[in-house]
Parts: structure tokens; C-alpha cells; sequence
């Protein structure tokens, strides 16, 4: 018993210990400016580099923990699907795969679910974890995706998407390359209940994402310097045997030529989401309660201050101006717009 709980037992926790557990007082190295940064600095930082601003590809939890007030949500589950369909094995089997991939990431698919408030607006937000084997979209992610687009059109909220993918799930073959209808046509049911649909691009989408439910958002927002696009830069070089622009695929270049609305640093992007879903639901863009106003709705009762109307290009100019007087109590605000 003391050989299993004094060797044994560490042995197993090292190999299967969370990132989460990662000592306080470690250095991570910038991979863009290679600068070292203390660990704490990069959590308090967003795990945006505090040098060069570079931003770091985030685990799922974390990204969702961010997002909504207080990093209180509600976990939507996934449903479970069949693992390995093909029985598939390449250098190693794909179950195998799918374990090291599970106990890296305590997660049982490269998708998660939340359902909560962002700036006292309440929403359906799916994240993909990237540490999970690429983000890449099999049947769990399809069905994952399924999921929070029927939930947010049950409950008529907001559907926002977080991609971060290496493309389809090659291991699942055609059935992975199916859900990139049944995703498009999931987030459409969301488009046709006259609720808004916003992707957030983080480094990397690629492949088959880029060409299924993550093009068709009602607004695309991304994270400064993502990559961006179907097939790598080096594949279409060679393909159409010329050189392609600097900064080609990369998310500044995508807003220039209209791929992309926004490209908005992490810090600023809750307020963000936040200011554009009130503007596509048609909420009054500011909570600035009368002396002696009860607001009627929780929906309306944000903490964020006052602000300037939003001069964003997204924003449709005629509702970029802040109503003056915000009917509280008869303003529809779970009601959402109809497109
Ligand atoms: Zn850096």
C-alpha cells in the first residue's frame, strides 16, 4: 500500500496534473517578442503580453470565466457522441488521441458551452479549446455548436461564437466535414429567430470553420493578430506560384478588406460585445438609472458607465445614437429585434 501511495500515486498525478497547477512564480517567454513574463503579470494581463501586447491563445474556461459578469455562468453540457466512428489510427489510434486530449484538457471535446450575462446582457457563448487537439471540429464540436444555438433560440438570446481551429477533425473523416452544413444551418435557425449572431475570432481559425458557421456572423470581431483563413499561406503560394501580401490572413489585414468589422484587444472586449449586442437587440445602449428609478428589467441594470454613443463601423448609424429617454419597464428588452 505504501509503494502504490508513495510511488505510484505522485507518478500518476505528475503525469495527469492540470495546467491550472502551474506554480505562481513561473516565466513564460513571449512567443512573439520572446520576452519572459511572470506568470501572475499574465493572468492579471488577460495573458496578453505585457511587452509587445502579443495575445496568447487562451484555454476555454478561462475565456469564458473572462467574459461574463463576475466570470458567473451557467455550463450548457454537449451532448455525448460516439467516439472514434472509424476506428481510426494513424502514428497512434485516435481514442488514444482523444484521452491525452481529455486529460490535458479536463474537458471531454474541443468545444464548451456557457450561458450567462455580458454587460448585464444575457447570451449563449461557445468557446473552442485550441489545446484540444487544434480546436479541430468533429461530431462533439458539431453537436456542441447544435446545442448552443438551439439553446439561445429557445431562450431567444444572443449566440456568440469563439473559434480557435485548426479546421475539420481529420480523424472522423466525412462526418467530421458534416458539420460544417449542420453547424451553418444551426446558427441560421439563430439568424432566423431574429437574434443576433457574433463571431469573435481568436489565433488561430483556419480551415474548415473558417468555411462553415464562423463567415456567416452578423458582426465578425477578432482579436488583434489572429490568423485568419481556410488553407495555409505557403499551400495558396504554392498553388498559385506567386507571393502573397505581408500580414496576408492575419486579422488587421482582413478588417482593411472587409472580412472582419472589429479587431479589438482582449481588455476592451466584454464592453464591446456588450455595446454591440444592446445596439443588435435594441436595449438601451447605457444604464444611467434616475435618482429614485427602479429599473424593471435586470437586463438593463448594467454596472458599466455612461458612454459616448458608439462610433463603431459596425454599428448601423441610426442606432449608434443613444436614446435619450429610455422607456424603462416597457421596453421589450428580452424581445429581440427582427432583422
Ligand atoms: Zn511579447
Amino acid at each position: 500500500m505504501s509503494w502504490l501511495s508513495n510511488f505510484v500515486r505522485p507518478k500518476i498525478q505528475a503525469l495527469v496534473r492540470k495546467p491550472d497547477a502551474t506554480p505562481d512564480n513561473l516565466w513564460h517567454k513571449c512567443p512573439s517578442c520572446e520576452q519572459m513574463i511572470f506568470h501572475r503579470d499574465l493572468v492579471e494581463n488577460l495573458h496578453v503580453c505585457t511587452n509587445c501586447g502579443h495575445h496568447m491563445r487562451l484555454p476555454a474556461k478561462q475565456r469564458l470565466a473572462m467574459l461574463f459578469d463576475d466570470g458567473a455562468y451557467d455550463r450548457i453540457d454537449t451532448p455525448k457522441v460516439t467516439a472514434d466512428p472509424l476506428r481510426f489510427r494513424d502514428r497512434k489510434r485516435y481514442t488514444d488521441r482523444l484521452r491525452e486530449a481529455q486529460a490535458k484538457t479536463d474537458e471531454t471535446d474541443a468545444i464548451q458551452v456557457g450561458e450567462g450575462r455580458i454587460g448585464g446582457v444575457p447570451a449563449v457563448v461557445a468557446v473552442f479549446d485550441f489545446d484540444f487537439l487544434g480546436g479541430s471540429m468533429g461530431m462533439g464540436v458539431g453537436e456542441g455548436l447544435v446545442k448552443a444555438a438551439a439553446v439561445a433560440v429557445q431562450k431567444k438570446r444572443p449566440l456568440i461564437v469563439f473559434p480557435a481551429s485548426g479546421g475539420a477533425r481529420m480523424q472522423e473523416g466525412a462526418l467530421s466535414l458534416m458539420q460544417m452544413a449542420r453547424t451553418t444551418v444551426a446558427v441560421d435557425r439563430v439568424k432566423e429567430a431574429g437574434l443576433p449572431y457574433v463571431v469573435v475570432f481568436t489565433d488561430p481559425t483556419t480551415g474548415g470553420v473558417t468555411a462553415s458557421f464562423a463567415m456567416i456572423g452578423d458582426i465578425h470581431i477578432s482579436e488583434p493578430g489572429a490568423l485568419i483563413g481556410f488553407a495555409g499561406q505557403r499551400v495558396i503560394e504554392t498553388t498559385i506560384r506567386e507571393a502573397l501580401p505581408e500580414g496576408f490572413q492575419r486579422a488587421e489585414y482582413l478588417m482593411e478588406h472587409g472580412m472582419l468589422d472589429m479587431v479589438v484587444p482582449r481588455n476592451a472586449l466584454k464592453e464591446t460585445l456588450a455595446r454591440t449586442l444592446k445596439l443588435l437587440l435594441k436595449l438601451p445602449p447605457v444604464a444611467a438609472p434616475k435618482p429614485g428609478t427602479a429599473l424593471a428589467e435586470p437586463v438593463t441594470n448594467t454596472v458599466t458607465p455612461p458612454r459616448k454613443p458608439a462610433g463603431n463601423a459596425t454599428a448601423r448609424p441610426a442606432e449608434a445614437t443613444p436614446r435619450a429617454e429610455p422607456a424603462l419597464g416597457t421596453a421589450a428588452t428580452d424581445e429581440p429585434h427582427k432583422a
